[in-house]
């Protein structure tokens, strides 16, 4: 057996703004990989970075 990169192949992750708040949840969508920072704070011309994590996985975030 093989295994490939597909590079095609689309992750989807949770996000949550830690400036705004704004989540996925909020906005109905998940986020690509392409999506680094929060669109909203975008159009404040403030380059915030969404804290994203897998669908498929639960955040780490307790520690
Ligand atoms: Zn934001």
């Amino acid at each position: 057996m093989s295994t490939t990169t597909n590079q095609t192949n689309v992750q989807l992750w949770h996000y949550v703004c830690p400036d705004c708040g704004i989540s996925d949840g909020e906005t109905g969508y998940h986020g690509q990989t392409h999506m680094i920072y929060c669109e909203v704070c975008l159009e404040d011309a403030q380059h915030v970075k969404l804290k994203r994590w897998p669908v498929d996985h639960e955040p780490v975030d307790h520690e």
